[in-house]
């Protein structure tokens, strides 16, 4: 397989980084051949690779490019125990009941060869099919292919999860480890979340008045509101957890007795409640639910410093400095930059003055002039234009404000792929909000594969939204890498916004033929340090 020049020059340098066991950091537009380069570079070092991505949707790139580099050789997913479980229906939100299972047992069959796999929908259908024939659990096989496989691609909880990590915990220690769209690890935190669902579906599972009355407790505290708030630890129910436990090892075991297991609710209630008294977790409440929290990405992500080779990429990588101080990832770091040599493909226009988002100058008259200044760019926009919003108040507050546009607007339950067929059948003023499901790894393209959105607008700049979680994530930070106010200001809110804006203006140009115009929309885009990044992703 023959790599293309900038794979050519930057192999080399891949490879010495990771021998030399320093973190590389390989950032590189869409579309342009990472994957590729990657697995060459796993295949010159003599590891196996193990690769975490955020979405399903990114399984396919590495069993294709697996494929044309080494199709001899082993590969498997591995797919989360609540969507493979057998006997689960695809859609567990509880640990499943192994310990209690007939079928616990893998396929005794070899990881398929790469040249086998035509994608994962296959993979999985070809698993489920062999694994019910043999009376077998296709979680179970794929864990145990785990071992054996040159390529494992595994989502992401299976690195950033102490539990779900436990089941590949010697292959990290030997294999290249491998982060796709790693700019995603700035969520990464430990958390136990409770949604009224979950509750709900627990106080009916229960038996015994006083299991009813500790979940009724851990209700009472779940709260609407559209922000989380810290509430303090009700530690008299953590005592608890062992009751609950009981009662859903009954649950277990009556599943057991069936054909199907069901979500067992109170096992998620149990092991959130023996959470509880650990000092690092605060407890917040809002959006109808309750979370458990460490928000320091550090502890999770301490996971990085110790495997032989490991190599984060993604179009929008923060520096190295940021890797190191606010991940807390203890590991030289290669930063690398690669430019596949497309020339000039966004536009970016001059900041407008007497616009902004900032919380003093915001009211109907600014809302207005944004709503204006986006129907004047959706008159001379060629496809459809993505507009990026700070929050859903700002976006809401605009929209009220525009003509009769086709728009699209984000709500929490908007779905990527249903927007992508809306923007097939013609053009639409999509209006997102930054960090949100429209702007962060989903692809808009025609069936040719060329981005269907030309214009990519940036109403104010996407700061990080304030609320109690963000500022304990901050506060930790700040004091595990010793931050002062400038740094803190910079690497907590500057760069961050700057990734965001870096994943927006991404949405417009997904191959090497597109070209967008960005329209950052507020003045305080009009400064020297703005402007040089926005310049930087022009020949992107
Ligand atoms: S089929 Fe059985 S062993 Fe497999 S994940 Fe489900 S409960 Fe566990």
């Amino acid at each position: 397989m023959k790599l293309r020049d900038w794979q050519e020059e930057l192999l080399p340098k891949v490879v010495s980084g990771l021998r030399s066991r320093k973190l590389v950091a390989l950032s590189a537009p869409t579309g342009s051949g990472k994957t590729l380069l990657v697995l060459s570079a796993s295949l010159e070092l003599g590891l196996p690779v193990s690769v975490f991505v955020r979405s399903k949707s990114q399984f396919q790139p590495w069993l294709r490019d697996a494929a044309k580099v080494a199709g001899e050789r082993r590969v498997t997913l591995l797919i989360g125990q609540g969507e493979s479980c057998r006997l689960g229906g695809g859609e567990l939100s509880s640990p499943a009941p192994c310990d209690v299972c007939k079928v616990n047992r893998p396929l005794q069959a070899d990881p398929p060869a790469a040249a086998s796999v035509s994608g994962p929908t296959e993979f999985v259908r070809s698993l489920h099919r062999a694994a019910a024939r043999a009376d077998a659990c296709p979680y179970r096989t794929m864990l145990a292919w785990s071992s054996d496989a040159w390529l494992l691609v595994a989502s992401y909880p299976y690195l950033t999860s102490p539990l779900a990590r436990k089941s590949i915990e010697d292959r990290l220690s030997g294999s290249l480890v491998v982060v796709d769209e790693a700019h995603n690890l700035d969520s990464a935190a430990e958390e136990h979340v409770l949604t009224g669902r979950m509750l709900d579906g627990a106080r009916r599972q229960s038996r015994s008045p006083e299991s009813k009355a500790i979940i009724g407790a851990l209700a009472d505290l779940v709260s609407e509101s559209q922000d989380w708030r810290e509430v303090d630890k009700p530690l008299e129910l953590a005592g608890h957890a062992d009751r609950l436990k009981e009662e859903s090892s009954e649950l277990y075991a009556n599943m057991a007795k069936g054909e199907r297991v069901h979500d067992n609710y109170l096992q998620l209630v149990s092991d959130f409640l023996s959470a509880l008294p650990e000092v690092r977790f605060k407890l917040y409440t809002g959006y109808g639910g309750l979370r458990l929290i460490d928000p320091d990405p550090a502890p999770v992500l301490s996971v990085l410093s110790s495997p032989p080779a490991v190599i984060l990429m993604s179009a929008t990588l923060p520096p190295a400095q940021y890797v190191q101080r606010v991940w807390g990832i203890e590991r030289d770091v290669v930063y690398l930059d690669a430019r596949p040599g497309w020339g000039r493909r966004i536009e970016v226009m001059p900041p407008p003055r007497g616009l902004t988002t900032k919380y003093e100058r915001r009211g109907g008259d600014m809302w207005s002039r944004y709503a204006e200044a986006l129907e004047d760019i959706w008159e001379s926009a060629g496809g459809s234009v993505l507009a990026v919003f700070p929050s859903y108040s700002v976006m809401e507050e605009v929209a009220s404000r525009l003509g009769s546009l086709p728009i699209f607007m984000e709500d929490r339950r908007a779905r990527a792929d249903t927007l992508e067929e809306e923007l097939r059948r013609g053009r639409r003023l999509v209006l997102a909000v930054a960090r949100g499901k429209l702007v962060e790894g989903v692809e808009f393209r025609d069936v040719e594969g060329s981005s269907l959105i030309s214009d990519v607008v940036l109403v104010g700049v996407p700061y990080r939204q304030p609320d109690a979680v963000e500022e304990e994530r901050t506060r930790r930070i700040s004091s595990r890498a010793g931050l002062g106010e400038s740094e803190r200001w910079r690497l907590l809110q500057l760069l961050p916004a700057w990734q965001a804006v870096a994943q927006a203006v991404g949405r417009a140009v997904r191959g090497e033929s597109d070209r967008a115009r960005v329209w950052p929309l507020d003045e305080r885009y009009a400064n020297a340090w703005w402007m040089a990044r926005l310049e930087s992703i022009s020949n992107y």
